[in-house]
């Protein structure tokens, strides 16, 4: 076990202070990504609502960015992404922990509002960490050295409005595609439209739920790389903009920035579909571990 076990205590500890970093950058600074979406959705947007609101979204990032501000003042349930380079000799148990470690830094010094709670007493120990919380994601990945870790505050106005359904096989694409757009509809102003749809088709319940989140925290328009999956990306972003909901559901052709599917295999006699949403706000940040112990925060 020891001899996987190859980073020094020193680079966990300065993992821990990449992550308080990572987690005040994905709260202050809005990808690349989505700020293109974001222009393309001003110049793209036909009602006069619509183009007020985008207006003012745009100037609540400018403001952020001027002021070293939060974009927005919910700091979100923190989830990571956390990819595992089958070289990168890491033991996920220290890392873990440095992900903790990093999340209550940022929290208690930047100062951030701690957003999470106990379920049952709803007691906040002011740390934005609790039992079981941060959310961890891991996937190992072969031949890599490197470990990266996206960091995905997640809004709760857009968590709220998490949808599943267990349709039957019989439902095919066409019942996913139901589904999905009445869920999006059916949200309203509530999610912060333009929204990221993010959905998880296949698998079992939990893995279905799982593949909707990570589908947000994919570059914004970014397409799923199979030709079948991304044609559905683009019929769903079509529906959806077709509804007419708009930006904070006034009104407009900007309902939606993009429309991510993450896809796995099922059981054949299940056909389930995740619905899992992020606001225009759609806050993230990656941190780059590379084998040589060097770390860069960024998108
Ligand atoms: S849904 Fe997003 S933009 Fe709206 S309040 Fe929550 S974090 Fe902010």
């Amino acid at each position: 076990m020891n001899s996987h076990n190859t980073w020094s205590n020193d680079r966990y500890q300065k993992v821990v202070e990449a992550v308080a970093a990572l987690y005040v950058k994905a709260l202050k600074d809005l990808p690349p990504d989505v700020r293109t979406a974001l222009s393309h959705a001003v110049r793209r947007e036909t009602a006069a609502v619509g183009r007020t609101v985008l207006g003012t979204i745009e100037r609540n990032i400018d403001v952020a960015d001027k002021e070293d501000l939060l974009i927005c003042q919910d700091t979100g349930i923190p989830v990571y992404f956390v990819e595992v380079g089958e070289y990168s000799g890491v033991n996920p148990v220290h890392l873990e922990q440095a992900i903790r470690e990093g999340t209550e830094q940022a929290t208690a010094t930047h100062p951030l509002r701690s957003s999470v709670v106990s379920p049952v007493t709803r007691k906040n120990n002011q740390t934005n960490s609790g039992y079981r919380v941060p959310v961890i994601h891991w996937e190992f990945v072969s031949g890599r050295d490197d470990v990266q870790i996206v960091m995905v505050p997640k809004g709760s106005g857009s968590e709220n409005m998490t949808y599943f359904r267990m349709l039957l096989p019989a439902d095919g694409v066409q019942g996913i595609k139901r589904f999905v757009v009445e869920s999006v509809v059916g949200s309203g102003g509530n999610p912060c439209p333009p929204v990221i749809v993010g959905v998880g088709i296949g698998g079992s319940a939990d893995l279905c739920m799982v593949l909707a989140k990570k589908a947000i925290s994919r570059p914004c328009g970014s397409s799923n790389a199979d030709p079948e999956v991304a044609g559905l990306e683009g019929e769903l972003l079509q529906a959806i903009n077709a509804s007419g909901l708009g930006p904070m559901g006034l009104g407009g052709v900007n309902t939606a920035l993009a429309v991510h599917v993450e896809h796995a295999a099922t059981h054949i006699s299940q056909n389930p579909v995740a619905v899992n949403i992020q606001c225009w706000a759609a806050r993230r940040a990656r941190l780059v571990i590379a084998s040589d112990g060097s770390m860069v925060v960024g998108f």
